[in-house]
């Protein structure tokens, strides 16, 4: 490289000063309650250990995963918070997890006698949370199964009940009906585990109830999405977008007013102009459905991405204004300058940012830490 760095391909730059940010904010938010960040998916795509320490850092005190797996890597990596994880297929060995302290989440009896058999075998006990349905229809136990679970979880010495928690379905739509029953059914199970001689904490709410049901936040919350910036609500709340999605400037040329660009000509210029061309593609997690319908941020201004998305490269009009190949190109960002951001994309594909931001984990793309 002769000492010169090269322009990026494909990177992703993530901000731990915007991610401390918006934990900080959080946890002052949910102040009566600690705050669990969650980190499942490589820390939706920024990276978990690197984002668990600013959270920890920032003043989380739990860390959560999805999987046995995720929640390892972290005390792999000499994280020694809290960790809960939630979601691990039947046969699943839960004996590392015990060993390693990590807390483990219950939603059948199936589930406690695995987790019970591990923790004999380690010889410490497992910490538990046991998780209610009320209403998502996914994880957790039926309520008619409830009773029958807090009685078999208090009769069994290899486990401590660390708490009762459930998961919310329509958080995001504020005054939505549907959540004050899923809190109602909540209260019911957390009685009935009182009743059963236990004496759990309690947890509920994701980002959209850490923003807006501040009667919801019990003992602990979970955000995921908004510690890293992105709003799952309509009202504006002081958070801080922690990914940008930048390239370079691979080649700029001009083009007389009748040619077209990328697979299939789906563009055609009506005038001479300057094309970038910009080596990220479908594989570096661009859309390919958005083809003649995204923007980039390139040489101080929004410029048009014309033709198709290819596999490995865009290409990008920018009519009669200097380009230079190595120039920054910003895909997607905060969107504080001008230029597009992840809920921009997904607001263009239908989808939403979760699984933008989410989506940018590929060995191809480079991820740095700011
Ligand atoms: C993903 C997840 C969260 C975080 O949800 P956000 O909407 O990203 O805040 C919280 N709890 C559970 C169980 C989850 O799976």
């Amino acid at each position: 490289m002769n000492g010169v760095m090269a322009a990026p391909r494909a990177e992703v730059v993530i901000d731990l000063d915007n991610l401390r940010h918006n934990v900080e904010y959080l946890a002052r938010l949910a102040s009566r309650a600690e705050t669990m960040v969650v980190v499942k998916a490589d820390g939706y795509g920024h990276g978990a250990v690197e984002v668990a320490r600013a959270a920890l850092e920032a003043g989380a005190t739990w860390l959560g995963s999805c999987s046995l797996a995720e929640a390892l890597v972290l005390r792999a990596a000499g994280i020694s918070a809290p960790v809960l994880s939630w979601l691990d297929p039947a046969g699943t060995d839960y004996a590392p997890g015990v060993e390693a302290g990590v807390d483990l989440s219950v939603s059948s009896l199936r589930q406690l006698a695995a987790v019970a058999e591990a923790a004999r075998g380690v010889g410490r006990p497992a910490r538990v949370h046991l998780k209610i349905d009320t209403g998502l229809s996914r994880n957790g136990s039926r309520p008619d199964e409830w009773g029958a679970l807090v009685e078999k979880a208090a009769a069994t010495p290899e486990v401590r009940v660390h708490a009762v928690w459930s998961h919310l379905a329509v958080a995001d739509e504020i005054g939505h009906p549907a959540t004050d029953a899923q809190a109602e059914r909540f209260d019911d199970a957390y009685r009935e585990a009182v009743a059963a001689g236990l004496d759990p904490i309690r947890h509920l709410a994701n980002s959209a109830a850490v923003l807006t049901r501040p009667d919801l936040h019990f003992d602990l919350v979970r955000p995921g999405i908004a510690a890293y910036g992105l709003n799952p609500v309509p009202e504006p709340f002081d958070l801080r977008p922690v990914m940008t999605f930048r390239s370079s400037v691979a080649l700029a040329k001009r083009i007389p007013a009748g040619e077209s660009v990328s697979y299939g000509m789906s563009w055609t210029a009506k005038t001479g102009t300057t094309v970038a061309l910009v080596p990220v593609g479908y594989a570096d997690g661009v859309p390919r459905t958005l083809s003649n319908r995204m923007h980039v941020w390139l040489a101080g201004a929004r410029r048009p991405v014309v033709g198709r998305v290819c596999m490995d490269q865009v290409v990008v009009d920018c009519g009669d204004d200097p380009v230079a190949e190595g120039d920054e190109v910003v895909l997607f960002g905060a969107g504080t300058h001008g230029e597009p951001t992840a809920r921009e994309w997904a607001d263009i594909t239908g989808t939403i940012d979760y699984e933008i931001v989410t989506g940018m984990y590929r060995p191809r793309v480079t991820r740095t830490y700011r």
